[in-house]
């Protein structure tokens, strides 16, 4: 993942925050799918990200994505 930091407001692909509809904040940026997502606060942001995570791992425990990238996130295999 990209450093955090160096999203800029500019180049959120959104304009309102999807929770509140305010005003997405510099402050409150991440990425999604590679393009820059924003959130009126972290908060919002921190909600999105643990469900894009979860969909995530739930997806790749059925083999329907590519291996994530971070292992320690990977769930529960039986071998
Ligand atoms: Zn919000």
């Amino acid at each position: 993942m990209p450093d955090m930091a160096q999203l800029s407001l500019a180049d959120a692909v959104n304009e309102s925050c999807p929770w509140s509809g305010k005003p997405i904040s510099a402050d409150s940026l991440t990425l999604y799918r590679g393009v820059v997502v924003g959130f009126c606060n972290p908060g919002c942001r921190d909600k999105f990200a643990a469900a894009v995570e979860h969909f995530e791992r739930a997806a790749a425990a059925r083999g329907a994505l590519p291996e994530p990238n971070d292992p320690s996130h990977a769930p529960g295999v039986t071998e």
